[in-house]
């Protein structure tokens, strides 16, 4: 769908320069979602994978894919042709379908309308889940029940609910330490 040089905003790696490559095709169907344009793949014209790498490797040694749902698609190719220039490969997925491609960095971010399929929540290095209301600590609760016990846990405001679910979140983690605050730090920096 598009690919751009920018600062990652979210989760672990927040403050990093990275290429982000988004994939268009989506069909998880959050509500909020702030990429509604991804959904149709259709309405993205394809672009050759050899192009996306080049242009990946004249930025940044990280690349973050991200969509539109990433699990849709094959990625083993994408993905060794960036690790074979020396680039990271970072995922951010829903963990909807089965992920393909050797990753670097796993960011899963579960939605509740289409969970994650089991074999990746033992893979996944972070947990990033969005919470938009009061349900939705219960709801990661449960998806950390699943992940590693090294896989780092972030709850992260929607961006529409910012200001509504900001104290919940942090009267939250003070009361529950192994939760960590994500803050979509871009937004506040005006960057995409
Ligand atoms: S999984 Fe991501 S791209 Fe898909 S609808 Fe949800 S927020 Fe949007």
């Amino acid at each position: 769908m598009e690919a751009f040089y920018t600062i990652q905003g979210e989760g672990s790696h927040t403050g990093k320069a990275a290429y982000f490559i988004r994939i268009g095709g989506c069909d998880v169907g959050c509500h909020w979602c702030d990429v509604k344009e991804s959904w149709d793949a259709r309405t993205h014209p394809p672009t050759l994978t050899d192009q996306i790498v080049s242009d990946a490797a004249k930025y940044a040694k990280t690349v973050v894919v991200t969509g539109g749902e990433p699990s849709m698609w094959q990625l083993d190719y994408i993905c060794d042709e960036l690790q074979n220039k020396g680039i990271k490969t970072h995922v951010e997925t829903s963990g909807a379908y089965p992920l393909t491609g050797s990753w670097d960095w796993i960011c899963l971010s579960p939605k509740k309308t289409k969970l994650p399929t089991e074999a990746i929540y033992p893979v996944a290095q972070e947990l990033k889940m969005i919470i938009h209301n009061k349900s939705d600590f219960k709801f990661a609760e449960e998806q950390a029940a699943k992940v590693s016990e090294n896989c780092v846990l972030y709850l992260q405001p929607e961006w529409s609910k910012r200001e509504k679910m900001i104290p919940q979140i942090v009267d939250y983690v003070m009361a529950n330490p192994k939760w960590h605050i994500s803050l979509q730090t871009h937004k506040y920096l005006n960057i995409p």
